[in-house]
């Protein structure tokens, strides 16, 4: 029998845990941590952290409670009994927290498997945070872990676009997609009843849409008898939004202006990284990066195909913002940050702040308190170039980064396109692949699927369905 079980990802944008069963093969779609489930008990001050291992995570609902599925370590401090892994492994679609987040928890026996470029996105991310319980996916610290002791490595299988694999009776055909941070997949999973495909997170008006093509023409090709299609904006007003018009605006923006410009986006998303470098180069400013950002820079441009600059680029400088005792010395950097505040190319905020119209600042909210640094002057550019807060913390982080704008008279700019496809993008996808069955996944508006097809099952959350 083949089945598939859906943890997670239900009438939520994110947080999926598909579990597909074939002929006695268990694997999981992504495990991913779900915000809305996580922000329903948690906020800033009060997280799950490793103390309590899982022991939170099982009891509020945040993970499937399944044997042979975690650590024994976690299971042990949860006062069970552990049982031998019970899966084959899990798929891992992209980078993306509310995908990958919670295999920080599955057991190291239970390969897990991803692009090459998501493990280096998650690499660049660890090298970037100090170990978060909540994201220890590369390796991790078992419970009992003494000071010292190196991390548990878990075993990763790296696949490429269009090479298949098997985990035991399944074939999977890896496919990229274009989506807002580099290494993001689709799959096409060949069970005994036919082939399953996954849309992952992926969008049709981004600098690689050809790639989404590419895995649309494949899924439709395989005549698949499942579809688990994602609809994170199926209900969104239609906008004709792309990453060539968010280089146009912006760049009209940085042109026009004598100030520093500031520009606040997320550095995974490597599109949008190279559009702000891009256009920094063209306007004849350098772009500066956070020393945080410096290992994503780092890991881009191993990638070829990614055409990204290293942090040593003639075009870059990297911020070397107050630490310890606030007076720039290198002995106030330690661990990695040393590397990057000793390179020829650092410069402070004072530096900076002598020659506005020189710097194109990748610095965000976050970095703000280095406005009174860089003395910045009334019409300073900030441009925000990310998603519209749509939670209610989010939007009282807005009101204060309003706050900081207006104080310093800063120009304000939202200038943005998202990682995922536009609502007619997605049914037209839907239509196109004409699957068996649509397992709408990854939104709050499943039903709208249903203005396109009558073959659809609304999925509830824990619930099994056969194939
Ligand atoms: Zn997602
Ligand atoms: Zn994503």
């Amino acid at each position: 029998m083949t089945s598939l079980t859906f943890y997670g990802g239900i009438n939520e944008v994110g947080g999926n845990k598909i579990l597909l069963e074939d002929k006695g093969t268990k694997i999981f779609i992504d495990f991913g941590k779900s915000f809305a489930q996580d922000g329903r008990f948690f906020e800033n001050f009060l997280k799950p952290t490793k103390p309590y291992g899982i022991n939170i995570h099982l009891r509020m609902g945040l993970i499937p409670d399944i044997p042979g599925l975690y650590r024994d370590d976690l299971i042990e401090f949860a006062g069970r009994k552990p049982v031998a892994p019970d899966f084959q492994g899990v798929l891992i679609s992209h980078a993306h927290s509310d995908h990958v987040d919670y295999a920080s928890f599955l057991h190291e026996k239970i390969p897990l498997y991803m692009g090459e470029t998501c493990k280096n996105v998650l690499r660049a991310l660890d090298e970037r945070d100090s170990r978060n319980f909540e994201r220890s996916i590369l390796d991790f610290d078992p419970m009992d872990k003494k000071r010292g002791d190196p991390p548990t490595p878990r075993t990763i299988n790296t696949f490429r676009s269009g090479k298949k694999f098997k985990i035991d009776s399944l074939e999977i055909l890896p496919l990229h997609v274009d989506h807002s941070v580099p290494g993001a997949y689709g799959f096409i999973i060949y069970t005994s009843q036919g082939p399953i495909v996954y849309t992952g997170d992926l969008r049709r008006h981004g600098t690689m849409a050809s790639m989404t093509e590419e895995f649309i023409a494949e899924a439709k090709a395989a005549k698949p008898v499942a579809l688990l299609a994602e609809g994170t904006r199926i209900a969104d007003e239609p906008t004709d939004e792309n990453e060539q018009k968010v280089f146009d605006e912006a760049y009209k923006v940085v042109s026009n202006s004598k100030n520093l410009v500031f520009a606040d986006f997320n550095f995974k998303d490597v599109d949008r990284v190279r559009t702000f470098y891009n256009i920094a180069k063209k306007t004849g400013r350098k772009f500066v990066v956070k020393m945080r950002d410096c290992p994503f820079l780092e890991q881009f441009y191993n990638d070829p195909n990614l055409n990204i600059p290293n942090i040593d680029d003639e075009h870059i400088v990297i911020y070397k913002g107050r630490q310890y005792s606030g007076t720039f010395s290198n002995n106030d950097y330690g661990g990695n940050t040393r590397k990057y505040a000793t390179m020829e190319n650092a410069l402070t905020p004072l530096e900076i702040a002598k020659n506005p119209d020189k710097y194109l600042c990748a610095l965000g909210f976050f970095s703000f308190k280095s406005l009174v640094d860089m003395n910045v002057k009334s019409g300073t550019v900030y441009i925000h170039s990310a998603s519209e807060p749509w939670t209610e913390e989010q939007e009282f982080g807005v009101e204060r980064r309003d706050n900081w704008i207006e104080h310093f008279g800063m120009e304000q700019h939202q200038i943005h396109c998202s990682g995922h496809a536009k609502g007619q993008d997605l049914l037209d996808m839907v239509k196109e692949i004409d699957a068996k069955m649509l397992y709408p996944i990854h939104s709050e508006h499943p039903e709208e699927y249903k203005k396109i097809t009558d073959k659809i099952t609304m999925v509830g959350l824990n619930k099994t369905y056969r194939i």
